[in-house]
Parts: structure tokens; C-alpha cells; sequence
């Protein structure tokens, strides 16, 4: 694993709680976006993603159907069912295939692998954490410090070894296509 620099890793704290209290709210309107890479490689395997799916967020198996019709970061994004992404299924449909195959990492889209880690677009990342940088983001329990002591760095290790093989010049956008084999699963 290459070196990273997290830069408020002395305070960040991180615990996911799916599946003991969180029905998974990160996932509640969630909308990410999609490289052009990460949706050849959903299309690939929505055959095996149907059954997993909520019936009502199954929009006839076409490829690229699961997109809405917005935009983000000039990408694409995975289309809402009934408020929750096209994918939730008491859990993450994507994330399970992937840790079936053997990588968490290997059907979800970068923003979702790497939640909550941000770059600073210098070679840096951070941990959100409500009131750092401005988040707005503060109905999750789990980017708000006073709810847990369980340090980020190590609550985030698959995540932190994604980004860091990711390299310094990661940034959002079309340029996030490589997702290279992380070596646990988490979160939902
Ligand atoms: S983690 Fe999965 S279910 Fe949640 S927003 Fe991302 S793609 Fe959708």
C-alpha cells in the first residue's frame, strides 16, 4: 500500500452502523456518479444484479436503464427508486456482488467505495466528519464525532487502501475509473 497522508486522522472518528440501528442512509437518495468504466463494468453483471434488487428499482434489465437523468461532476448518476438508489436493497446490491466476487470495490461506483474519505486535490485526503470543512451532510450519525470514539483510520482501512492505491492525483470526475482490489469488505 502506498503511503497516504490523512490529514485530521489524530481526530477523525468513523463507525458504521449499518445493520445495528442505520438502515443504511447514506444510500437514501443517493444518487453517485458514474464513469463510463464503472457502468461498462455494472452492465457487465446486471443480470446477476437483478434478482438482488428491489422490484421497484428494476427498470427492465437495458443496459445504462439504472441511470437517471441528471448530472454530476459532468457524469451520469445511478438513478433514485421510492428515495433510495437504484441499487439499496437492504444493503448495497453492488457491494455485495463484489465482496461475492471477491473485491467490495469491484461494481461500486468510487465515490461509494471511498465514503466518507475526500481529497484535497493535493495528494491528501480527510475524513468527513460533521463541522469539518463545512459538511453539510449532518442527519448521519456517522460523520458526527460525539457518537463514537472508534478512530477513522482504522474503522476505514479497505477504504484508506483503495485511496491510496488510487495514487496523489486522484480527483472525482471521468479520471476515477481505476479501481483496483481492496482487501476487505465493509459498510453497506
Ligand atoms: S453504496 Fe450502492 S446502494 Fe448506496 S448509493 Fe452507492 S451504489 Fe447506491
Amino acid at each position: 500500500m502506498r503511503p497516504l497522508t490523512v490529514v485530521n486522522a489524530a481526530t477523525a472518528t468513523f463507525e458504521c452502523t449499518f445493520g445495528r440501528g442505520c438502515d443504511g442512509l447514506c444510500c437514501r437518495n443517493g444518487e453517485p456518479s458514474v464513469t463510463a468504466a464503472e457502468r461498462a463494468r455494472i452492465d457487465a453483471v446486471l443480470p446477476r444484479l437483478l434478482p438482488p434488487r428491489r422490484p421497484a428499482a428494476r427498470p427492465g434489465g437495458a443496459p445504462g436503464g439504472w441511470l437517471g437523468d441528471g448530472q454530476k461532476l459532468g457524469l451520469p448518476m445511478a438513478r433514485v427508486v421510492d428515495d433510495w438508489c437504484v441499487f439499496f436493497n437492504q444493503g448495497c446490491a453492488l457491494h455485495k456482488l463484489g465482496a461475492a466476487d471477491g473485491d467490495f470495490a469491484r461494481y461500486k461506483p468510487i465515490q461509494c467505495v471511498l465514503f466518507p474519505l475526500e481529497p484535497n486535490g493535493d495528494g491528501t485526503w480527510y475524513v468527513r466528519q460533521r463541522g469539518y470543512d463545512g459538511e453539510e451532510w449532518d442527519d448521519l450519525f456517522c460523520l458526527n464525532p460525539a457518537n463514537t470514539a472508534v478512530k477513522a483510520v482504522d474503522a476505514l482501512a479497505a477504504e484508506l487502501a483503495v485511496a491510496a492505491d488510487l495514487g496523489p492525483a486522484f480527483t472525482w470526475g471521468e479520471a476515477s475509473t481505476a479501481v483496483p482490489v481492496a482487501p476487505a469488505a465493509t459498510g453497506g
